[in-house]
């Protein structure tokens, strides 16, 4: 496994366009999930390669820009372990010139859920992915669907600006009790953490309370009663359509439904297609 920092290295690491899983470390199996997924794309003697970079201006609190996990050691313990080929793991002074003046901007999907909460996220994440894009020229690169306004955006800017890659998407890994994994869960206390899944139970419960009572008011209002503890405090809870994003009015067209919960300072979002 090639491990770089800078973009000529990893041109050169590159021998044919890889199959990309972009990520900011703290490696966990969802993430190796991905990287099987990218495996599977790329057959056994393509290339896979990964990402791992904190993007600052995809954080809109500096706060949890700071107390991100970074774990690099480990994580390439872990690629190394999974097969992967390259790793590109670049200092942010490598990845941004001091005077950048160049975003990309996503003007509609990213207007609901988590674009509507954090300011700037999506155009943040829109730049980074783009930049890769260009530094990888990957045949594929494999997005979690836990993310999964992150991937209908990304799928979008791909379309929009005609950039020569497949957009894979992989279903979200889950804990035992349901938790979806996150690099954000080895900073709940042990009391948050044994009351999170309720997250995902409530997600699902929502699934037959639809078919019991099919109007969005009463899923969403017995969803928020179910996720609401003293632990927590619902940052939305909302039923879109699952192309446009906008809020849905019904069910007659594919649904999901989407929300991030925080506890303490730490955010989770997971969702649920209905
Ligand atoms: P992150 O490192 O959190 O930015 O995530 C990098 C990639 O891993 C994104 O495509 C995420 O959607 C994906 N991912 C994160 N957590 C999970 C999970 N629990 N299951 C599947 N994919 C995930």
């Amino acid at each position: 496994m090639r491990v770089v920092h800078t973009v000529p290295e990893l041109r050169q690491a590159l021998a044919r366009p890889p199959v990309l899983v972009p990520t900011m470390g703290a490696l966990h199996a969802g993430h190796l999930a991905l990287i099987d997924r990218a495996r599977a794309a790329a057959g056994p003697e393509g290339c896979v390669a990964v990402s791992i970079f904190v993007n600052p201006i995809q954080f809109d609190r500096a706060a949890d820009l700071e107390a991100y996990p970074r774990t690099l050691e480990s994580d390439l313990e872990k690629c190394r372990a999974a097969g992967v080929d390259v790793v590109f793991a670049p200092a942010a002074d490598a990845m941004y010139f001091p005077d950048r003046s160049v975003t990309v901007l996503e003007h509609s999907l990213s207007k609901t859920l988590c674009g509507a909460t954090r300011p700037g996220h999506f155009d943040g994440v829109c730049t980074v992915v783009l930049k890769l894009f260009h530094q990888f020229r990957p045949a594929a690169a494999v997005f979690g669907e836990k993310d999964f306004q992150q991937l209908a955006i990304i799928r979008r800017m791909v379309r929009d600006l005609d950039v020569p890659v497949e957009i894979i998407a992989a279903p979200t890994v889950r804990e035992p009790d349901g938790l979806a994994m996150s690099s954000r869960n080895v900073r709940l206390t042990p009391e948050q953490r044994a009351d999170a899944p309720r997250i995902r139970q409530a997600l699902v419960a929502a699934d037959s309370i639809r078919q019991a009572q099919p109007g969005p008011t009463a899923v969403l209002e017995r969803t928020r009663a179910a996720i609401a503890s003293p632990l927590n405090r619902i940052d939305y809870l909302e039923l879109v359509d699952a192309e446009t994003l906008q809020p849905a009015p019904g069910f007659s067209r594919p649904t999901v439904l989407a929300t991030a919960v925080f506890y303490g300072d730490v955010r989770l979002i997971d969702n649920i297609r209905l």
